[in-house]
């Protein structure tokens, strides 16, 4: 399919400096948490997105000196000569698909910590380190400036030889030392680091005229600044010291990359910003430089991208979470497969890996993290290995994905959907707040399998054992997902909560469903992730009065992982909802409940309206159990396998679900040892420097 000319601008090639991008699709540096610690899964997952089309492919933060080390975050690194040989693997990757590599470099400051080296961080000034942590950061003298400065250059030069085609100087995120210079509130200097924004944007100038003099006859040199950190007066502001250090700058750098800081602004999830949510923070920074400005905004619309150049806005289109959900999005539009793009839909589950040091996971894209470790492919999937027939039973996200997958390997398969709507749980998520992208999950998928001819799909077909067994697959599989419990057992209760059988008592289930509330309607979250909070939005759009109660400190506590924590809970208490943290629920009366404090011994009673219980989720396993138990009825069905997978198997994230239909499908037919570990690891190398070793 040929592409609509409409998109040729995206394809246009465009300059940084020495370098020349093959198109305007640029996956700006991202966290992955596998950085040096898993170096040929990262180095694979790069390479993946140069095969997609991506013009540029950037590394995550590179920490390139002991003493400004990101430990315990997963990033890569550039301490020595050491290290070339993990960050040229992923350069060589990215370079066989014909993509420029960028290395974005970073020294921590009071924002890295120094964990693994325990040196004493630096700071323009002696301030606390970052987060609630023990422990200071001492000023930096002149000679320390100078020793910053080459231990730059050095970095610099070894990213050079590792093969680098771009080169990060990077003031954003407020994750790093020459922010800090910069913003008012960390430089109370005197010197001529400090006092005026001529003065504090004096080591960023002077590491960038470093850089280029370095390396600069063969890289790119970018800067990554935010130009506004969303704290108003005394802070880097897109009318204020933001657009002075880019008016100071202009034509300094041979591209700018911008944004707004910290992280949790810059990567924000669709429950709180819109596509393109940077644009008024950014759109005035191309007028202030002849140099090539790229920028996100989690940008998965194709005509929004054309626009973004035609107003020039930008000139390339930065993407870190759409390059993640869909490696191939550049390939896509250029083969004018518009439909085939994998939306990314906001969520930032990708987001997670890092703040857990852990391999990232995506919700759209199964594949992510495993492109070396399984070697699988976001595209390509082996052939069927058999003519088996596959039934999958339910239509979340789950079966979807499994039905999806193997059809893209030939299988014949049969989907059964008990409703007349494909889609499972998201389609009533996605009626909640803020996540109405979340249908983009099964968008996507029922899009492709309305491509796949070896795709049947039933609707309106609720399925017993009976029914399986007469059909006679060769394979069954049952995604028939999950609902949440009513009796409050869940983390904080391990047996149903005293009182459970009340009247006026919901699940999560019923509200979606539409079940009438009334006030004051309490919502009890011993999940910690999105649903109470939403349902508690729910609510007071209703008109109640809402009281939010939690056995964690803050509320829903695990999206600090997602970065959604303090909006969510800014959100919340601007509604008006009442917070009751660190408490349980001893027991629920009809008109009232006793909560337990988790730390002592007191006890307090609130009265209710109606009480949602958001705690855990009960798998549909009953169809699996009935049939994975009557062997000989397999047998005479001719039916060789039956697999619970997704929330069936057991309830958790929609990433989950989707992984787990992806690696049924996967797997059919292939030998999965059970014994050994089935995929690939990196171990490390011990050192011959021993005491005692020959
Ligand atoms: P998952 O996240 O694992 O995909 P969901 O709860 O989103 O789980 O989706 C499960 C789907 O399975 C729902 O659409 C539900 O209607 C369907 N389903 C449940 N039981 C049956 C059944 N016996 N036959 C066919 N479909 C079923
Ligand atoms: Fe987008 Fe969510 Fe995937 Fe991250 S995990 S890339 S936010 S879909």
């Amino acid at each position: 399919m040929a592409r609509d000319s409409q998109y040729d601008v995206l394809f246009e090639e465009v300059k940084i400096g020495p370098v020349t991008a093959r198109n305007r699709f640029y996956q700006v540096p991202h966290c992955n948490g596998m950085g040096t610690h898993y170096p040929s899964a990262m180095a694979a997952m790069r390479g993946v997105k140069a095969e997609g089309g991506w013009a540029v492919i950037c590394t995550e933060e590179c920490d390139f000196h002991h003493t400004g080390d990101v430990t315990p975050a997963i990033e890569a690194r550039l301490w020595s000569e050491q290290d070339i040989p993990i960050m040229a693997r992923m350069v060589d990757n990215v370079h066989k698909h014909g993509a420029l590599a960028g290395c974005e470099l970073v020294y921590g400051g009071a924002a890295g910590h120094n964990k693994l080296s325990r040196e004493v961080p630096m700071a323009p000034v002696a301030i606390p380190v970052e987060g609630f942590e023990p422990g200071q950061a001492r000023t930096m003298d002149k000679a320390d400036i100078a020793n910053f400065r080459r231990w730059h250059k050095q970095a610099a030069i070894r990213a050079r030889d590792a093969g680098f085609d771009i080169i990060y100087v990077y003031a954003a995120h407020n994750l790093c030392l020459m922010q800090h210079f910069i913003a008012q509130r960390y430089n109370q200097r005197t010197d001529e680091y400090g006092g005026s924004i001529e003065n504090r944007v004096r080591l960023l100038r002077e590491v960038i005229e470093d850089t280029k003099d370095a390396v600069g006859d063969t890289m790119g040199v970018a800067v990554r600044f935010a130009v506004d950190e969303l704290l108003g007066d005394g802070s880097i502001t897109a009318d204020g010291d933001g657009r002075a250090v880019v008016e100071l700058l202009a034509d300094l750098p041979d591209l700018w990359d911008v944004n707004i800081s910290e992280w949790e602004n810059d990567s924000q999830t669709a429950r709180f910003s819109e596509e393109g949510f940077q644009e008024s923070f950014i759109g005035w920074v191309k007028e202030t430089t002849n140099k090539p400005v790229v920028a996100v905004g989690r940008y998965t619309s194709v005509d929004r991208m054309v626009s973004l150049v035609n107003k020039g806005i930008v000139d390339f289109i930065g993407a870190a979470r759409p390059s993640i959900a869909d490696p191939f999005l550049p390939k896509k539009v250029e083969e004018g497969r518009i439909d085939d793009i994998r939306e990314c839909i906001g969520c930032n589950i990708c987001v997670s890996g890092d703040f857990m040091h852990m391999p990232m996971r995506c919700t759209q894209n199964p594949t992510k993290g495993e492109e070396w470790r399984r070697g699988w492919h976001p595209e390509r999937i082996d052939g069927k290995a058999s003519d088996s027939k596959v039934l999958i039973v339910g239509g979340g996200p789950t079966g979807l994905e499994a039905a999806r997958a193997l059809g893209q390997r030939g299988y014949e398969v049969t989907l059964a959907e008990a409703t007349t709507e494909l889609g499972g749980h998201l389609n009533q998520l996605e009626k909640l707040p803020g996540l109405s992208t979340w249908g983009r999950v099964r968008d996507w998928r029922v899009g492709q399998l309305h491509k796949l001819p070896n795709v049947e799909l039933f609707m309106d077909s609720e399925l017993g054992a009976d029914e399986v067994h007469e059909f006679g697959f060769d394979h069954v599989a049952i995604a028939t997902g999950s609902s949440w419990r009513r009796d409050g057992l869940g983390r904080a209760h391990r047996q149903p909560i005293p009182g459970f059988e009340e009247s006026g008592i919901f699940t999560p289930d019923d509200v979606m469903a539409g079940a009438e509330l009334s006030g004051p309607v309490v919502i009890y979250d011993d999940d910690h992730y999105f649903m109470g909070s939403v349902l508690a939005e729910v609510a007071v759009a209703q008109g109640h009065k809402v009281i939010y109660v939690t056995p964690a400190t803050d509320v829903a506590h695990w999206t600090h992982n997602t970065m959604e924590q303090s909006r969510i809970q800014y959100r919340l208490m601007d509604l008006g909802v009442e917070l009751h943290l660190a408490k349980k629920i001893a027991c629920v009366g009809d008109e009232e409940l006793e909560l337990a404090c988790t730390y002592s011994d007191n006890r307090s009673w609130l009265d209710r309206g109606s009480l949602v219980l958001v705690t855990m989720r009960n798998a549909h396993d009953a169809l699996y159990r009935e049939l994975s138990s009557d062997e000989p009825a397999l047998k005479a069905a001719g039916i060789k396998s039956v697999t619970a997978i997704g929330d069936c198997l057991a309830p958790g994230l929609i990433a989950a679900a989707v992984y787990g239909g992806h690696k049924y499908a996967r797997e059919l037919d292939t030998d999965v040892p059970l014994d050994t570990t089935p995929f690939r690891r990196e171990v490390v190398e011990l050192s011959n420097d021993w005491p005692g070793a020959a």
